[in-house]
């Protein structure tokens, strides 16, 4: 640990850094149950804005929202064998209920398809009832032996998408769109660009036919899966019974699909957008997106300053920014001014007497970006119209600054498996290379290097000029995939 004010600099330790800033700015803490986490308030009220923004775009493209139970039969998770084998070591399981022993044993989800695909087989007669669009929030538990807050827990909270279609096309659709649904929210809310492409098959979800993801790079230059898309096919549908009458009279196995993101995307924020002086919450996020601190010496500047930020603060309120006044009295200025940076409110506004007199404030920027200075006097009446601008432009200036960090940090066009090691035991990076495909090439990049295929790039972040050879094994490239080491 650093010393009071500072934290460990990321760039002596990332992970001691994250860890630290992850307590100091109370975003959450660890439980007495090994693997779990406290969400504090702070990491809440982000997780809480990001669940508001991702349930209207779910509402907005048709989906509605249920609830499903924690527990689920144990009989229901081995009905997919695929499934089964993937989430059983991780499964925690109840066998104890009421003082007995239980007739079976009950699962503590890992995920839901089996228990809704089930409920949906109950639902769905014909093809009119397709498509069926659900979404849930909900936690999930899955017994990890490594874990890190927020970005992989024993317990955590995301959402699960899950729906049924009247075909493959029409399930290839919704995977897609909510792929770009997430895409959407990530770059417009989170500032954090990923790339989006396909699972290669040992990467894919246990059950599915193909999976899709969202990879971003952290400041580390790993790479965070920061949400998944599964086309499951007809699997699910097959041990479930989820069949309809078709459109033609005869009968067919419905096509599901599932997805979601989870509180991982907090740590992501963190990862992506933190500095050695705390956690920097995008303005979108940010539970405060302003904080107003009156600076005073005598009782008289105290009445003063305070009251000039509360009417402050309620003019901004009306206009629509999420604000606070720090008026503790128990706490200097200068113990305030830290704490809100290291829980990275975008903008702090200080209100002194002289101020007062002058009519006018200081913001202070979390960071500079974009070319603007930290500091910037204002006059009050001029505050309150240009804030929520000025946020937006924050919150621009901080996708702007991880796009250019992204691309900074890729590699294109890779040929030499050397050249691959050499970046992955370096500084990190995403390595766009050639691969032939085999399960064997793969196999091996991982032993060497701990690099895995991220993704098998959409079109829009292929590289110009498709690669020729495996990078591995030198035979015909079949595609070109992102090799990473990720979290
Ligand atoms: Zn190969």
């Amino acid at each position: 640990m650093a010393d009071e004010q500072g934290f460990t600099p990321r760039s002596t330790d990332f992970s001691a850094w994250y860890n630290e800033v992850v307590l100091r700015a109370e975003l959450a803490d660890y439980s007495p149950v090994r693997g779990s986490m406290v969400i504090r308030p702070w990491g809440y009220g982000i997780w809480e804005n990001m669940q508001r923004a991702l349930d209207q775009m779910f509402k907005d493209t048709g989906h509605q929202n249920a609830y499903f139970p924690l527990l689920i039969p144990m009989s229901f998770l081995e009905r997919e064998k695929e499934h089964v084998k993937g989430f059983a070591p991780e499964v925690a399981v109840v066998t104890h209920a009421g003082g007995k022993e239980l007739e079976e044993p009950l699962v503590i989800r890992p995920t839901s398809e089996t228990i809704i695909y089930a409920m949906f087989a109950k639902w769905v007669r014909s093809y009119r009832d397709l498509p069926l669009l659900i979404n849930q929030w909900a936690n999930v538990v899955r017994w990890e032996m490594r874990t890190r807050l927020f970005l992989r827990t024993a317990e955590f909270l995301w959402q699960e998408g899950h729906t049924a279609h009247v075909d493959e096309a029409d399930a290839e659709a919704e995977t897609i769109r909510m792929l770009g649904v997430y895409r959407t929210f990530m770059e417009g809310w989170m500032a954090m660009p990923p790339v989006l492409g396909r699972k290669s098959d040992s990467e894919k979800f246990a059950g599915a036919l193909r999976t899709y993801a969202c990879e971003a790079m952290m400041q580390d230059n790993k790479a965070l899966q920061a949400g998944t898309s599964h086309n499951l096919g007809q699997n699910f549908a097959r041990q479930f019974e989820l069949k309809f009458q078709t459109a033609a009279g005869g009968e067919d196995f419905a096509w599901n699909t599932s997805w979601g993101v989870s509180t991982r995307l907090v740590g992501g924020l963190v990862m992506t957008h933190g500095d050695d002086g705390g956690v920097v919450v995008p303005p979108r996020l940010a539970p405060i997106q302003a904080v107003l601190v009156p600076i005073y010496r005598t009782d008289e500047e105290r009445t003063l300053t305070v009251e000039k930020a509360h009417g402050l603060a309620g003019e901004l309120k009306r206009a629509g920014v999420r604000v606070h006044v720090d008026d503790r009295d128990t706490l200097k200025p200068g113990a305030k001014y830290f704490e809100w940076e290291r829980k990275g409110v975008p903008v702090r506004i200080e209100i002194g007497p002289r101020d007062v007199a002058k009519q006018s404030v200081m913001l202070v920027w979390r960071l500079e970006l974009g070319g603007r200075p930290r500091k910037e006097p204002m006059l009050e009446s001029v505050v309150v119209d240009s804030l929520p601008e000025r946020l937006e432009q924050f919150q621009q200036a901080l996708l702007d600054a991880a796009i250019a960090r992204r691309e900074a940090n890729s590699y294109r066009g890779v040929t030499e498996y050397a050249r691959l090691r050499e970046i992955v035991e370096g500084a990190g990076g995403f390595v766009y290379a050639g691969w032939c495909g085999s399960p064997e090439c793969e196999e091996k990049v991982k032993d060497d290097t701990k690099a895995t295929i991220r993704c098998i790039p959409f079109e829009e972040f292929r590289s110009p000029e498709a690669p020729a050879r495996c990078l591995v094994c030198g035979g015909e490239a079949k595609m070109e995939v992102i090799w990473a080491r990720a979290y």
